[in-house]
């Protein structure tokens, strides 16, 4: 992500200055400073009754045509596991109950520079799944490509959820643009 070079309050040109032993720029009018702070992301691990796992394929950058969970930016004033649940909702119009916190996670994006994503594992409440604009209909890759997504959180997340996908892989479930699957572990019982 670009650093600033105008002051967002006063339009001032911003100046590099060293505060708290980082360098940081500073509005040389205002005194504002600008804190280079990681945004928050909220990501859904949601399953089914059956344990199945909702995955999407990103139709935006980053990462497009990507696999990833669904997930997307925490709003001013919204708790994190409300923008979860509101997330989901909005890309593929399931409602589901939060269960617990997968973890909490570090990653560097290009677009949007340091993000802080905090996943959680989501019951889906029905599978009536509707894409939003942010999904892609077309479909040809296996999911384990989430495995190895751009994303590098992802894979750890899915590890960390479903410590058994890494080594048995994902079969592929049903649905046409939002994928269902589920780890062969789970389909055998
Ligand atoms: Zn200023």
């Amino acid at each position: 992500m670009k650093p600033f070079i105008f002051c967002p309050i006063c339009s001032q040109k911003l100046e590099p200055a060293v505060l708290e032993e980082r360098n940081r720029m500073l509005c040389p009018k205002c005194g504002w400073v600008h804190y280079s702070n990681p945004l928050p992301v909220a990501i859904a691990f949601t399953r089914n009754t059956n344990g199945e796992v909702l995955l999407i394929r990103r139709a935006h950058e980053p990462a497009f045509n990507q696999w990833a969970l669904p997930g997307g930016f925490i709003e001013s004033s919204e708790e994190p596991h409300e923008g979860c649940l509101r997330e989901l909702w909005e890309e593929t119009s399931i409602e589901g109950s939060i269960e617990s916190l997968v973890g909490v996670y570090h990653r560097e994006s290009t677009m949007y520079g340091s993000l802080i994503a905090i996943a959680y594992r989501v019951l889906a409440c029905h599978e009536n799944i509707c894409i939003n604009h942010e999904s892609l209909k077309r479909d040809s890759t296996l999911p384990t490509a989430c495995l190895r997504s751009p994303f590098p959180c992802t894979g750890r997340l899915l590890k960390r959820a479903s410590p058994t996908a890494e080594e048995a892989g994902y079969s592929i479930g049903t649905a046409e643009s939002v994928r269902v699957v589920r780890p062969p572990s789970d389909s055998a019982k």
